[in-house]
């Protein structure tokens, strides 16, 4: 089949290569240029671990093309995959705007019968309405559905290529078939509903798995209390098939360009139809405060803040991925530096987008884990990439001004903190207290 993507993003690149990688042919559209030069040129815009060898073998094999003017590539295709933004406006509903544009783009531009299919994570009601915005401007026979993408950043290819389910919202039989057709080697099972269903199974998807995330992050804050600890608490939670292990990891709360819009966005969808979302709305406000628990485990563990130099490990939302958006460093940054610390971060490959999104003179920028802890009061780990898993602890209570490990994520075990001899304040389970260190 030949299949247009507008958008080049996370969702766009990756479903576009992986379209190609099932012997379609498929142009990636994005409006801006530089992105497109980029990839034209060999190059990859954005960090997804597999995603550079799937392009190259794609592009080289002649399925895989990019472009930056839609009316190049339109014509003969016989579906166009919207996968554009949908950011949140300022009171939290998902802002269309990039969706009207591209939809407006492709009625002004199809000439003969086109499937349409909305891959960003759309209000319910939405593919309705662009079908009426398209029915305004064209009289070319189309169909619109609605196709929710569920990878997740970090294992995008991987996800895109196994995934647990294809959701295809249709109104129609006939778009219906193709985009079964077009996604039945997948192998995965495939529901076919309607539009406005559709729409919803990704919202509420992600609201609950948001709600699972911040469900065990409050229970992490009463195992502080109780004397309990969160990570066997989970264990033996998951364990229950009813439950499941998966997302009931204490930290610091969830970030990314998903969770946290589309929390926001099915609260306004919930309050439009006259529907208080209550559950909802507790589960943004815990996951807004969880990221504060940093700057509460370092206050209890350093007094003022003021002059102290702390190391951040980690600006990434999650590892295996340079995205930032609402990530938890960002709120930990600019409370730490409101304090008057000092803060020094470094994450391996997520500094560029930081320094774009925070651009505070304040911030020290260093090459590796090992510079930003040197001389530091306190290490806090924000993000669990690997390679902070493996640092020899002792090496970093030897680098170290004062053995403080803020262990936002809980990747290390009590016995490496007591071996190394350093002051451990993870989520949700004990803190461990070395008597060595002067409060001021
Ligand atoms: P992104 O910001 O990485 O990419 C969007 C791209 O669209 C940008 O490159 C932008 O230049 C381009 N664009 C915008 N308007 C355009 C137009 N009219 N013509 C051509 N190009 C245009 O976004 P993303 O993270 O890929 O997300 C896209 C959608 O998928 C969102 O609705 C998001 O909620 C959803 N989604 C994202 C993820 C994820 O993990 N990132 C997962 C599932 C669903």
């Amino acid at each position: 089949m030949k299949i247009t993507i507008i958008g080049t993003g996370y969702v766009g690149l990756v479903s576009g290569v992986c379209y190609a990688e099932l012997g379609h042919h498929v142009t990636c559209v994005d409006q801006d240029s530089d992105k497109i030069t980029l990839l034209r040129n060999g190059g990859i815009p954005i960090y997804e671990p597999g995603l550079d060898a799937i392009v190259q073998t794609n592009v080289r094999e002649g399925r895989l093309y990019f472009h930056d003017q839609l009316d190049q590539c339109i014509k003969d295709s016989e579906i166009i995959v919207i996968a554009v933004g949908t950011p949140s406006l300022p009171n939290g509903e998902a802002d269309l705007q990039y969706i009207e544009q591209a939809v407006r783009d492709i009625a002004n531009l199809i000439e003969r019968y086109t499937i349409i299919a909305i891959k960003s994570t759309v209000p319910v009601g939405t593919n309705h309405k662009m079908n009426q915005l398209i029915e305004g401007i064209t009289s070319v026979d189309f169909d619109i559905v609605s196709v929710p993408e569920f990878l997740r950043e970090g294992t995008a290819v991987e996800d895109t290529l196994h995934p647990d389910r294809v959701v295809i919202g249709a109104e129609n039989q006939r778009p219906a078939e193709v985009m079964t057709k077009l996604h039945e080697p997948l192998g995965a099972p495939i529901i076919v509903t309607d539009l406005r269903s559709a729409e919803m199974i990704k919202y509420a998807s992600n609201a609950f798995l948001a709600t699972k995330i911040s469900f065990i992050n409050e229970i992490a804050n009463i195992c502080e209390k109780v004397g309990a600890n969160v990570s066997e608490v989970a264990y033996g939670m998951g364990l229950d098939h009813r439950i499941g292990a998966e997302f009931l990891k204490a930290g610091i709360g969830y970030g990314g360009s998903c969770f946290p819009k589309d929390t926001k966005a099915l609260i306004q969808i919930a309050g439009n139809a006259d529907y208080d979302f209550k559950l909802l709305k507790s589960v943004v406000e815990v996951n807004q405060m969880q990221r504060m628990n940093v700057i509460n485990k370092l206050q209890r563990a350093l007094g003022d803040l003021a002059n102290k130099t702390i190391a951040l490990w980690g600006l990434a939302f999650k590892p295996g991925t340079d995205d930032v958006r609402e990530s938890p460093a960002i709120d930990i940054v600019k409370e730490l530096l409101s304090r008057g610390a000092v803060v020094k971060v470094y994450d391996p490959v997520a500094m560029e987008n930081f320094r774009q999104n925070v651009n505070d003179t304040r911030i020290v920028w260093t090459d590796d884990e090992w510079e930003a802890a040197k001389d530091s009061d306190a290490v806090c780990l924000l993000t669990e990439w690997n390679q902070f898993k493996k640092v020899d602890l002792r090496q970093l209570r030897d680098t170290l001004k004062q053995p403080i490990l803020v262990d936002g994520r809980n990747v290390y075990t009590v016995e490496q903190v007591l071996d190394a001899g350093i002051s451990y304040y993870p989520v949700g389970q004990q803190e461990i207290i070395l008597q060595s260190i002067h409060h001021s």
